[in-house]
Formats: C-alpha cells, structure tokens, sequence
C-alpha cells in the first residue's frame, strides 16, 4: 500500500480544527497508514492495522476518532487500551495536541502506579477519550468508576505487546463489557495466532491494511545507523557533519516545521543550510535545489514530498535524521545519492523505540546496515585542528597580508613579546564559537540494540514459559533486589504474566525486570533496589491469575 502521490490531508473530510492543527504541527501530508486508516474509520469501519512505533499510527487512528466525538457529551466515547503506561501517556498527549482546537475535549490517561483517586477524580469530571493499560482499565470498570456503556470505538494499540505482556485475557475480558454495535482498530506490529483469533472474533469484517515492504537493493550505497536519543540528536548530526568529508548533503525530517528550525540551527552552527517543504512555493523549492547544485549551499532539509525526484549528483550523504514511515519511503530517500554511477552514504539516526522499523529496513533493502559509533570528542577535536591549519595555509596564499604584519609588528614591539605569543592569543580568539579543545560527550542511548538471530529478526525474544525468563538486559548500574510472589506454577502463572503485572501496575520498564524463578507456590523476581513503599503496598493487592501477588522482600538477596 502506498500513498497516492498527490494525497493531503484536506481530501480525508477531516474536520477544520484537525486541519488546523496538522497545519500547525507540520504535517506535510498522511503517512500511507493514515492515508488508509482515516477514510476507513470515518466511514464506520473496523480495521485491522500492521504498523509498528514510528508509521504514524497515533495519528491514524486519533484524527478519525476525535473527527467523530460529541463534544457536547462528556461521557467516553472512545477508550484505547495500549500495553504500557509510557504509551497511555504518549498517546493521550497525541490526542491533546490534536485536539488543541476543540474547546471542551478532555482525554484522561488512567494506568497503574498512579493514585487512583486522582483517576476517579478525573472520571467523574468527564473525558471523552480515555487511554488505559489493561489492568487499570479492569479496575475501574469492576469499581464501576468507567463505564463503556457509551463508547462508540475501541482501539487496541500495540495489541501483539500486550499478548507478549500477558494482558490478552484481559483484553478481551475489556471487549466483552464494552457495547456491541462499537466500533474497534486494532493495530499490531506482527500477527500471531492469538492476536489473530481476538481479531476474528472481535472485529466486524474489519479493512486490513498493511504497509508492504518491497525488497529493494540499493548497493552503491553505504548503508549505516547510529543509535541515539532524541534529546542529542541535534549534537549528534553536527558531529557527524564535522567528521565525515562531505559535498552534498540531504537530511530528512518528519515536519515542515522541523525542517525550517533544523536548517537554521544548522545555519547557526556555520554550514550552509536551507529547508525544502511543501510550503515553500514551488519558485522558492527549484531555487533551493539549484543552489545545492551550484554548491551555493550545501545541505538541503527536506521533507519526503518536497524532495521527491531531487536529482543532484553531488550528493554524497543522505541523512535520515527522523525515522522514515515506512520502509519504501527509507528507499526513496536514501536514493537520492549515489547517483550518476557514484556511491553515497546513507545514515539513519535510531532511537530504542525505533528499532523495529530498523529491522523492517534492514529486510526491505535486504542489507544489514552498519552500526556507527559517533565520532569522539577526541576524533573532532583534532579534525577541527587540521582544519583551523589548513585556514591558516589558504589564507596566507590568498590574502595580501602587509598591513596585517604590519599591525603585528607593531604590537609585538610595543608590548616586548613574541610573534608566536600574539598568534596564540589571536588563536584562541578564531575559535572561540568552535573550540579547538572540543570535550563535551554525547551519552549513549541506554537500551543498545540487541541482535538476534538473523531470521527472526523482526520478532521480539519471546520469553521462556519453563519457568525461568532471564533479564532481555541487564543494566550495568541498576541495582537489583530479590522479591518474592505469592503465586506459582500451582495457579497457572507465567513469567510473561509477572512482568506484565509489575510492568503494569508499578510503572516498571520491562526492561528492568530481572531473573523470574517459577517455584510451585511462589515465585522470585528481581526488581530494581528501593522500590517507593506505597508502590509494594499497592503491587501487594495486584492479581496474576486471580490470585494476589503478595509481594514482599525476599529473605536474603541485595544483588549488583
Ligand atoms: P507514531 O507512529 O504514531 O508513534 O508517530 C511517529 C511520529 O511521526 C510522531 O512523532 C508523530 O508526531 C509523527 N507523525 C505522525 N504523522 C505524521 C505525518 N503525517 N507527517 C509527519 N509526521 C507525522
């Protein structure tokens, strides 16, 4: 599936306040999930939508669902179950953004580990969208606090992380209060059989829309990744610039406003920039793109449509500074060098979220991309030196430099010191807005991509269910603590189960979630030290199977 060539948000019928703030926001025009997914669920329909982190798919099914609330009713009309709080979180606030030009529109995020009086609060006042993890979402519809009675749509976000979390139960424990006549989206990165089930049973001849992912080869071209978070990505791409020898430069960014700010901070830092976005008159974009050729500047921020069919063959490096929707859109970008028979450098910036997409591109391109490490502050230090040299020797042979010695002589004398002594002060001077003693360090990402086995590479590890899950990871500087369960393998329980109800209820990351041994009775589970105690009275009353987890410390164990 892709997106016709010419779609735009204005043909989706969407309502004018959306259209505002897209607008705003920057959207250029619907990633192909939501070009799909908006007339589909505008029209009534249930879909069923295999699109992981990073499509767009917030966005696909929010705009419809917002498109379609009563904002005079204050009752949930909308009730989307996501895997894990951070989710819930992330997409409430989609949907408040969204929503920015819709008086009266209230979504309330409701999750474990957060005061539920607080949520009851917030019910009673009223939300018309309401985002929960499973566990919580249960809570309230047994206190009757929420009621579905209402609700017109149901979306199961990221459905395959709650199977892998053990919340499918309780999933379909959630549809089976919420109406009949409701409508549901189901999005999932993958479709295993028990997803697979819950959409027979539960979708009504559901629109399914999956993003094809063609295989291409593209071989002339150096193909790399570099993991960072997004708080450094800004420090990382200069860095990158500054090592690697470079003509022309593309770098893609999601938003047109994202272009616009990029390419002026790249401005601010001294490289010739400009933004290319589909704002910009199309006068204004073939300028852009002349000057790239004419070398009048040399890097170009872009969106994917404005740089459509750019044919510059100095372009020696593509940089995918915001992670492509798709992975047909990662092959139109990264050809955009390598052209005219050369070979080119593509890199695309990963963050932990983002690394299914990174595998999915890996298969698409049927090429494993290289990790790259960022330069160190040591390497760009003295690239910077090498350079600030080679400034010196073009100077000297371009420029007339009589009165200059001159003026140096005459300092020299008067103040009785050396001509190299004034040339290290007039040196510190040159570099001060690009320092030559350059020492700042930019800190890894803390969850480093893991590399599985090469055909399963788009799965995450599923877990052992003998009764033993060893930690996915274990982070060097988190320090452990050996808690005990009240339940075992005699009440049917999982690992999986255990780490989706701490995961849950206490707001942990799984990835956090240490050694699990099932013992008949009772299971140990090791946890990250100095756990709040208002969270262990609240995990202690947390049901796995219908029986509590009894949580307490284990006899014995302080581990690093
Ligand atoms: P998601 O897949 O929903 O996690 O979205 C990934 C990112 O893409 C988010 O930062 C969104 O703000 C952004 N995004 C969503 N739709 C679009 C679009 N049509 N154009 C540009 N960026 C978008």
């Amino acid at each position: 599936m892709t997106t016709p060539e010419n779609a735009s948000f204005a043909d989706l019928a969407l309502s004018a306040p959306l259209l505002k703030v897209l607008q705003e926001v920057g959207y250029e025009s619907p990633s192909p999930i939501q070009a799909a997914s908006i007339p589909a669920l505008l029209e009534g329909n249930d879909i069923l939508g295999m699109a992981q982190t990073g499509t767009g798919k917030t966005a696909a099914f929010a705009l419809p669902m917002l498109n379609k609330i009563d904002l005079k009713k204050k009752h949930p009309q909308v009730l989307v179950l996501a895997p894990t709080r951070e989710l819930a979180i992330q997409v409430a606030e989609a949907f408040q953004v969204y929503a920015r030009h819709m008086p009266g529109f209230h979504v309330l995020p409701i999750y474990g580990g957060q005061s539920i009086d607080i949520q009851l609060k917030h019910l009673r006042r009223g939300a018309q969208v309401v985002v929960g993890t499973p566990g919580r979402v249960m809570d309230h519809l047994r206190r009757k606090s929420l009621s579905l009675e209402k609700l017109d749509s149901f979306v199961l976000d990221e459905a395959d992380e709650m199977l892998r979390m053990g919340f499918i139960e309780d999933v379909e424990w959630i549809l089976e209060h919420a109406p009949k006549q409701r409508q549901v989206a189901l999005f999932s990165a993958t479709m295993p059989a028990a997803i697979k089930k819950v959409t027979q049973k539960y979708l009504n001849n559901p629109v399914e829309i999956k993003i094809k992912s063609k295989t291409t080869t593209v071989e002339n071209i150096d193909q790399r990744y570099i993991q960072v978070t997004p708080r450094f990505k800004i420090d990382a791409l200069t860095r990158i610039l500054e090592s690697e020898p470079f003509d022309g430069v593309i770098i893609f960014a999601r938003t047109k406003t994202a272009t616009v700010e990029l390419a002026e901070k790249l401005e601010a830092r001294g490289y010739a920039s400009s933004a290319l976005n589909g704002d910009m008159s199309q006068q204004l974009r073939e300028r852009t793109i002349n000057n790239l050729k004419k070398s009048k500047i040399d890097i170009v921020v872009a969106t994917d449509v404005a740089a459509r069919g750019i044919d510059v063959s100095r372009i020696t490096h593509v940089i995918n500074y915001d992670m492509p929707h798709d992975t047909e859109s990662y092959v139109h970008r990264i050809g955009r060098t390598g052209r005219a028979g050369r070979t080119g450098t593509a890199i695309l910036f990963s963050s932990p979220r983002e690394r299914r997409m990174l595998f999915a591109i890996e298969k698409a391109t049927k090429a494993p991309l290289k990790e790259m490490q960022l330069p160190c502050a040591e390497t760009i230090a003295s690239k910077r030196v090498e350079q600030f040299k080679q400034t010196i020797t073009d100077t000297m042979e371009s420029v007339d430099l009589t009165f200059f010695t001159q003026l140096v002589d005459e300092y020299t004398q008067s103040q009785d010191i050396s001509a190299h002594e004034a040339a290290a002060a007039l040196v510190y001077l040159c570099q001060k807005d690009r320092p030559l003693q350059y020492k700042e360090e930019i800190p890894a990402p803390r969850e480093s991509r893991e590399r599985n086995s090469h055909s399963n590479r788009n799965e995450r590890p599923s877990r052992g269910e003998r009764g033993e899950r060893r930690p996915r990871r274990q982070q060097s500087d988190v320090a452990l603590t050996t808690y005990r369960i009240e339940v075992g393998r005699d009440q049917g329980v999982t690992p999986r189960d255990i780490v989706g109800a701490i995961a849950n209820e206490a707001g942990i990351d799984s990835q956090h979630i240490g050694h699990i041994k099932l013992h008949n009775d009772f299971s140990t589970v090791d946890l990250p030290a100095g756990m709040p105690k208002d969270m262990l009275q609240h995990l202690k009353r947390v049901r796995i199977r219908n029986n509590p987890m009894r949580i307490s410390l284990d006899q014995g164990g302080f581990k690093k």
